[in-house]
């Protein structure tokens, strides 16, 4: 994401929630004593931020259900193949394909890995309002699946990706086996982000995580496999 979105995003979010101003010039780049701090929970290794000059770590809680920002502002939502099945049945589709035609787009679009390299990825994306287009991708839409409790209509089938946010994940090799590595997408839209001298108040949520993120990256490789996505480096 350019920084210039990040910053239009915290402007919006600064409405709603307050945002620490460190944590504000962390996301938009302005901050140069940031390291990262891995740490393996079960099968994925986490990317921490640290900031050295304030000597904390940058966590994340959830504020659901009194925040559903990241539904409000869905830029896209790839599915995995088994997502596919799993919404089109919960959407009544007797055929996957019919709900393919129906409900997804496909979207080519470039994404930056942890390593600065631009990846291209190609994915079957669920519609995220009835008539978008692939002119929408990308753009900031307010979920049709939202629903006016601030609840998500298609909840517990709803998509990987969305069980995943704020969460970004990659595949590493590691001594010839695959490594799945997470870390936090900072969009701007997510109000959940805090400062703390340790770990310990993020230790459950990065258990709870690491089992959503290991199974999402082994569903979104098979779903490469199976040709319903692909990524490849520039
Ligand atoms: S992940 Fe962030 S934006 Fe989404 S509901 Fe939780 S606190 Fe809100
Ligand atoms: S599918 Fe559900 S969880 Fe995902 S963005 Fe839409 S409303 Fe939110």
């Amino acid at each position: 994401m350019f920084q210039k979105e990040i910053e239009e995003s915290l402007q919006l979010l600064e409405k709603k929630w307050p945002v620490d101003p460190i944590l504000k010039d962390f996301m938009v780049g302005k901050r140069s004593d940031v390291t990262d701090y891995p740490i393996k929970v079960k099968d994925v290794v986490f990317h921490i931020p640290f900031l050295a000059d304030e000597k904390k770590f940058i966590l994340w809680k959830c504020f659901w259900p009194d925040c559903h920002n990241c539904c409000e502002r869905q830029g896209r939502l790839p599915l995995t193949s088994d997502d596919l099945i799993v919404i089109g049945k919960g959407l009544k589709y007797q055929k996957t394909s019919d709900f393919v035609k129906n409900e997804t787009l496909v979207a080519t679009w470039n994404e930056s890995s942890p390593s600065g390299q631009q990846v291209v990825m190609t994915a079957v994306n669920l519609k995220r309002k009835k008539d978008e287009t692939e002119a929408d991708d990308g753009t900031h839409i307010s979920c049709r699946f939202l629903d006016d409790k601030g609840a998500c209509s298609i909840h517990p089938g709803r998509p990987g990706v969305c069980y995943l946010y704020p969460f970004s994940a990659w595949l590493e090799n590691d001594k010839g086996k695959a490594r799945v590595h997470s870390t936090f997408q900072f969009t701007g839209d997510c109000p959940g982000f805090y400062l703390a001298e340790s770990l310990d108040s993020m230790k459950d949520v990065l258990r709870e995580y690491s089992e959503i993120i290991y199974d999402y990256n082994m569903k979104y490789a098979r779903t490469e496999r199976e040709g319903y996505s692909s990524s490849s480096f520039v």
